[in-house]
């Protein structure tokens, strides 16, 4: 294989232990070669970071000062300098709502690829929205066509991209997922895989169901279908990309990477 993309979920980006093991997935396969990353998620029960903006936004200073506090505590758990100034003026510079929530993305690309040594591509030079903020997909696909001819390895930030006026615009929540595909059908990968903290698709949510079981297959349509009737495996909006390009998804479980995930394709 050629080009596969990974996509992180907030879960395995939580905190620097899996910094360390998303690196270690990486680096593990030279063919994984853009990583797009979420927010890092819940540790504890408490909240993501994505969250934590949102009540920012909302009016809780608190708030901004737990995400930053999120970013600086992984920073040191890998040895990095946590860059506090930095950080803190990266969310303070947030003007609009779409801005201040696409912060969470931003600071844990940035992380992580100072953490792997990889460029930091900004999503909101290659994810297009127009004037009305709808996604843009073939001037999205266009600039990672580019990218992809130029930087051969880079680490993305999910969830957000920019307008032509440079606004940043977000996807809607979990919209990592839909980045991950624009990059796996802009770079014209040969697999997308999609790290998360479940098994893969299971017969039944395992929290509740002790007997659930991986199903190491599905295609498309069948993957839509969960979607439409509620499951919660992957965001909706990020099949047709994949699926369109002809790209396998590949769900993987972050904490086992030698179990076989489930491999959806096809029609
Ligand atoms: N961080 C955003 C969210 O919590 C987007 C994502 O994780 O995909 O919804």
């Amino acid at each position: 294989m050629d080009i596969i993309v990974c996509k992180f979920g907030g879960s395995c980006v939580a905190d620097s232990e899996g910094f360390r093991r998303a690196r270690g997935i990486l680096e593990a396969d030279p063919a994984r070669r853009y990583a797009v990353v979420s927010a890092p998620g819940a540790v504890d029960g408490g909240p993501k970071v994505t969250d934590l903006l949102e009540a920012a936004w909302n009016g809780d200073n608190a708030a901004l000062n737990r995400a930053a506090d999120r970013f600086h505590r992984i920073a040191v758990g890998l040895g990095l300098d946590p860059e506090d100034a930095l950080t803190r003026e990266t969310l303070r510079r947030a003007a609009t709502r779409d801005a201040l929530l696409s912060r969470g993305e931003y600071l844990c690309a940035r992380l992580f690829a100072r953490c792997i040594g990889w460029p930091l591509v900004d999503a909101a030079d290659c994810v297009c929205f127009d004037g009305a903020g709808t996604l843009s997909v073939p001037d999205t696909l266009q600039r990672l066509r580019r990218l992809a001819r130029t930087t051969p390895r880079a680490v993305i930030p999910g969830f957000y991209g920019a307008d032509p006026s440079g606004e940043i615009v977000t996807l809607p929540r979990n919209g990592s997922d839909i980045t991950g595909a624009l990059v796996a059908a802009g770079t014209g990968a040969d697999l997308y895989e999609n790290w998360t903290d479940v098994p893969g698709l299971m017969t039944a949510d395992p929290a509740q169901s002790p007997e659930a079981r991986l199903i190491p297959a599905a295609t498309y349509p069948q993957m839509r279908r969960l979607a439409q009737r509620g499951a919660r495996v992957l965001h909706p909006d990020c099949l047709a990309p994949v699926e369109q390009a002809g790209i396998p998804t590949h769900l993987m479980w972050f904490k086992r990477p030698d179990r076989p995930g489930t491999v959806i394709s096809g029609g």
